[in-house]
């Protein structure tokens, strides 16, 4: 008989019932250091002191209104997205997924307004994550997300990640926009050179494009800068975040420059949850913590010291890690056999990962881990890793 829970997922029999910090323990009461953070949700950890107080105070006032009215929380976290990137303007929604669809509307609309219908395709990197509803299963162009979904939605063409050549050969007169993760996460922590990222920016250029960057992995100081596209000199037209950014509360948001986003105008798009309230609390809360001045630095610091751990490890059991690669808090092991074996039994030894595509274990920690986590995950790996799962 089929599971009361839609067998949607390959789920590890275990079950957390409560955390702390880098920390959560099962119901057997057994600990466990958590170097997944939800799939790099919780940004902060496990009942961080702070985003309980704000959560908790809101929950105690006012919970949900909707967007036929103004949300003063929204307010203030729009305008300090704006204020932190190349933003203008932000709209929020549940999910990593609803914030794609967000922006792949926004492309669409952006050249329709501006009488070019015709033009409404998007070009993406291949082995791409952007969700699992029909059209981020497009764009993100994985045949296993989907084979059995068909008429699967048009408008997407696929590209090598990371080649520019590719990139400008597939620009037709139907082009409307780029979309491409600055570190593809779920397909296997491939990391974009600055010389891409500014590759793609000339093209979105020179062709009329709009350039649209998915950081609803990397955004939120995973890879050491609240926002990866900072680490090059270049800015997208559209940016799409959502993991992080709550800490563990569901959250999306689109953001975008006033020129992508005016296509966007009353009526055109929404969301009924999108912007609750408990959501901006939070959201808010998050970054009051990661805009206190030097907590990026310490991020970029401890994450110096795992990858040089990483790296000596890598190095002494090259039969085991082929690669170390990714960018901050955001590292992908590259296994030599079955990358499954090698988390489920990191997983044994109290040490939580995430499997991701090309064969990589994924060590994506909260930002707030210190050196004696670094320690204790790197006992764990040395140990696994030696005997050589
Ligand atoms: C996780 C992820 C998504 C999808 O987010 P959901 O909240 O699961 O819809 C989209 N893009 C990237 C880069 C992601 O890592």
């Amino acid at each position: 008989m089929i599971d009361v829970v839609m067998p949607t997922y390959a789920r590890a029999d275990l079950a957390f019932v409560r955390g702390e910090g880098v920390y959560l323990f099962d119901e057997d009461g057994r600990q466990y250091l958590d170097f997944a953070s939800g799939v790099a949700v919780n940004s902060l950890g496990h009942c961080h002191p702070h985003l309980i107080k704000a959560l908790g105070e809101q929950a105690g006032t006012l919970w949900h209104t909707s967007n036929l009215y103004r949300v003063p929380g929204q307010e203030t976290l729009a305008a300090r997205l704006v204020a932190e990137s190349f933003a203008d303007t932000v709209f929020f929604c549940n999910s990593g997924a609803e914030a794609v669809e967000c922006g792949l509307k926004m492309i669409r609309k952006f050249h329709s307004d501006n009488g070019h219908p015709e033009r409404c395709r998007v070009i993406a990197a291949s082995n791409g994550f952007q969700g699992r509803t029909l059209a981020t299963v497009a764009a993100g162009g994985q045949e296993k997300h989907m084979a059995g979904f068909a008429p699967i939605p048009d408008g997407f063409d696929h590209v090598a990640f990371g080649n520019l050549n590719e990139m400008r050969a597939a620009v037709t007169e139907q082009t409307a926009g780029i979309l491409v993760e600055p570190v593809q996460g779920e397909g296997g922590i491939h990391t974009a050179s600055m010389d891409y990222l500014k590759g793609l920016r000339d093209i979105a250029d020179e062709f009329g494009l709009l350039l649209m960057f998915d950081e609803v992995q990397t955004g939120l100081g995973r890879t050491g800068k609240l926002f990866a596209y900072q680490w090059a000199d270049v800015a997208p037209d559209i940016m799409t975040l959502a993991k992080g950014l709550g800490g563990g509360f569901p959250i999306g948001a689109c953001v975008a420059t006033e020129h992508a986003a005016q296509a966007l105008s009353a009526g055109t798009h929404g969301s009924t949850f999108g912007g609750n309230p408990l959501a901006m609390a939070t959201a808010n809360a998050v970054l009051d913590v990661m805009l206190k001045p030097g907590f990026m630095d310490r991020v970029d610091a401890i994450a110096e010291t795992l990858w040089k751990r990483l790296r000596e490890m890598a190095e002494a059991n090259t039969d085991v890690i082929e690669d170390v690669r990714g960018a901050g808090l955001m590292i992908g092991l590259k296994c030599v056999g079955d990358s499954a074996v090698l988390k489920s039994a990191l997983q044994d030894a109290g040490l939580l990962t995430v499997g991701a595509g090309d064969n990589v274990v994924r060590l994506l920690p909260p930002l707030i881990i210190d050196e004696s986590h670094v320690d204790e995950a790197m006992d764990i790996l040395n140990a696994v890793v030696r005997s050589k799962p």
